[in-house]
């Protein structure tokens, strides 16, 4: 028996909070990258005496949280006694409940065992490791800086070094690629037996440079079909492997629950789960963004600002909004759909004041149909097929 049981779509505060730090730094830029990060380390104390700033500014004691995320960028450029300093900082200033969920991104080919041991001491307890693909010729592709014994040996280190949760993100429709070399990939993956997967689509974003090649016809892309072919193959194999897709993109293995249930529920991405269902999450550092239901702010990108903001003393707020309850409605369809449980639909007629099947009745029917939507346990899913065209069924609902 599966069981996911994931919070109720929307919900209300008081769920614990996220907090998101962005480290800002890389060894290389990847082509295909969209996230704002430099090579330019000598900026790293200024960064951090800013970052530090923010954290004490921010403060936000009043609320609970109970998963810190330090993403970026490469976190894992960092030395032990800077994460350590991040991690002792964030829960001196934030409200940080016991066991929360602290994750750090590693990139393969800036780690050692003594890093990752050094790094678990100071509190990070999930590790997110950006493997991409252990097939050579996509990693000179996505011009990674590691090699896939660079990333093997890393994944063996994270777990020698005691981590029991550990997620490794795989990107697949990579030109060139073959069902049969993205199955491989899955196979070597699932050797490893990681806690948690999360396999993206390669997604050419304007102003990177691959976007900028893609134009320039320096490579083809892999025809859709091919890529429909792709999402399919992963998840029939990794829920063959014992995996559940629980997000479109992020899977979660099952394993057995104190009360002897097959269960993925302890293996889900906790702090991720925030993003998709509303929750109060507060970014600190360049480009991070914060969620307050219904406002939404987020920081200046150009570290040279964030830090120049910090030291005169105001908070490097770049942009902020207020959600409309339509937005926010919209939102709700999008991410209920992107989630294996779907809309909840008592928690969504609640929250809008509306009558959720009434007011999609056709384009349910529609859907159903066609075999891409399906109604069960007053939830609003995508089929597995349905996945494929998310964004074309999030725009019928809208
Ligand atoms: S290492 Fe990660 S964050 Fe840095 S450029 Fe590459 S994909 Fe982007």
């Amino acid at each position: 028996m599966s069981i996911i049981q994931n919070p109720p779509c929307i919900t209300s505060d008081p769920q614990p909070a996220g907090l998101y730090i962005h480290i800002p730094f890389c060894l290389r830029k990847c082509p295909y990258c969209d996230f704002y990060s430099i090579t330019d380390l000598s900026l790293q104390t200024a960064f951090l005496d800013a970052l530090t700033s923010e954290m004490n500014m921010t403060r936000e004691l009043d609320k609970e949280f109970d998963t810190l995320y330090i993403g970026g960028g490469t976190p894992s450029v960092l030395d032990i006694k800077t994460i350590d300093t991040i991690i002792k900082t964030a829960h001196q200033c934030f409200n940080i409940l016991s066991k929360p969920e602290v994750t750090l991104e590693v990139n393969p080919g800036t780690v050692t065992l003594e890093q990752l041991k050094g790094y678990r001491q100071a509190g990070v307890n999930r590790i997110n490791m950006g493997v991409q693909s252990f097939n050579s010729t996509n990693l000179d592709f996505l011009a990674r800086i590691h090699s896939a014994k660079d990333a093997k040996m890393a994944i063996k280190w994270a777990q020698k070094a005691g981590y029991e949760n550990i997620g490794l993100d795989l990107i697949y429709g990579i030109p060139g690629q073959t069902t049969s070399s993205w199955l491989k990939d899955l196979h070597s993956t699932v050797e490893f037996h990681p806690q948690h997967l999360s396999c993206y689509m390669l997604s050419f974003e304007s102003g990177t440079p691959m976007h900028h090649s893609l134009q320039n016809r320096v490579f083809n892309p892999l025809p859709e079909h091919l890529v429909c072919e792709f999402f399919e193959t992963t998840q029939s194999f990794l829920n063959a492997n014992g995996y559940i897709q629980y997000e479109i993109s992020n899977f979660a293995q099952e394993v057995i629950d104190e009360s002897g249930f097959k269960s993925a529920q302890s293996n889900l991405s906790r702090h991720n789960l925030k993003y998709w269902n509303f929750f109060t999450t507060i970014g600190i550092g360049p480009s991070a963004h914060s969620f307050i239901e219904p406002q939404r702010f987020w920081n200046h990108s150009n570290i040279k600002k964030y830090i120049q903001e910090l030291s005169t003393g105001r908070l490097p707020r770049a942009g902020k909004e207020s959600l409309s309850q339509e937005q926010l409605m919209i939102e709700a369809v999008y991410l209920g759909l992107r989630q294996a449980k779907g809309i909840v639909v008592d928690a969504f007629d609640k929250k809008f004041g509306v009558d959720f099947k009434a007011l999609f009745t056709g384009v349910i029917t529609d859907l159903e149909e066609k075999g891409l939507v399906k109604m069960f346990q007053n939830r609003c899913a995508l089929t597995a097929k349905g996945m494929l065209y998310l964004d074309s069924i999030a725009v019928m609902f809208i």
